[in-house]
């Protein structure tokens, strides 16, 4: 099944004369183990899409499925354990707290939802931060890391409990050029190599062209859908 299912969703805000149609009947699948790039002009919907997604916003008609659970019959708080559960988040401002160091940032996630490290987690982030580079970092607060080295601790953070999916909003906005390549060849390799389900809302083409599949939003509809095609699909 697929990790997000949206059938004929429409999100509005606001009611009567002055509501804002942000989404408009938008029926769309994201697959397990696909990495994609939602693309679009300003005010299209992207952030929208993203939000109801992820769980953190409501729809006004239609159905929103998170691996098979419909999030638009949910509470408020079924919705919060929803996210702490099944979901990854990777923002352009990073989101890190300061006072804490990288290790504890990554960890954090963990220790919100009360849940403890067991051997098994405990590997998996140091193998997380062995390939994101941040082995001699994890001592280190947000303000003693360069701004590549803060979105790579985001990225192990959203990665650490291996959530059905990670949202991406903008993750190399506020990068250089190649720190930028790096956070996204990460995201690639988390999705080839680890499985991950990554959906990431960008402006930049380039990092729109490392993900499997492309959906543009125009006026809160799906303008375009485009798969790249697999390796192996190319004879
Ligand atoms: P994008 O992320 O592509 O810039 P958004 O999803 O943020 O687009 O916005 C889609 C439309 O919904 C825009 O017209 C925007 O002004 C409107 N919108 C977004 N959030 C709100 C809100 N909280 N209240 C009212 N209108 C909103
Ligand atoms: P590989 O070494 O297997 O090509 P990379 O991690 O370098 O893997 O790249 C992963 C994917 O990202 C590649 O399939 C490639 O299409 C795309 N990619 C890599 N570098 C760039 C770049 N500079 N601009 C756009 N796309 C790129």
């Amino acid at each position: 099944p697929p990790i997000v299912s949206f059938r004929s969703v429409t999100k509005e805000y606001g009611t009567g004369a002055g509501a804002v149609r942000a989404l408009d009947d938008v029926t769309v699948d994201i697959r397990a183990g696909e990495f994609t790039a939602i693309m679009g002009p300003s005010g299209s919907g992207k952030s929208t899409f993203m939000n109801v997604a992820a769980g953190l916003d409501d729809v006004t008609r239609g159905e929103v499925l998170v691996t098979g659970q419909p999030v638009h019959r949910m509470t408020d708080q079924q919705r919060t354990l929803l996210r702490r559960d099944r979901v990854g988040f990777v923002f352009q401002a990073f989101n890190l707290v300061p006072t804490l160091s990288a290790a504890e940032n990554i960890e954090l996630p963990f220790e919100l939802a009360g849940r403890t490290l067991d051997g098994e987690t405990r590997r998996w982030i140091e193998h997380l931060s062995t390939v994101l580079g941040l082995r001699d970092r994890l001592g280190h607060h947000p303000a003693q890391l360069s701004g590549g080295q803060q979105q790579r601790v985001a990225i192990a953070r959203a990665l650490a409990s291996r959530p059905a999916i990670v949202f991406a909003d903008e993750p190399t906005g506020n990068l250089d050029t190649r720190t930028s390549r790096e956070v996204l060849t990460l995201l690639r390799t988390a999705c080839g190599e680890y499985g991950q389900t990554i959906a990431m809302v960008s402006h930049d083409p380039v990092a729109a062209s490392y993900a499997d599949r492309v959906l543009v939003i125009a006026d809160g509809r799906i303008a375009a859908d485009h798969n790249r095609l697999a390796p192996q699909d190319i004879s």
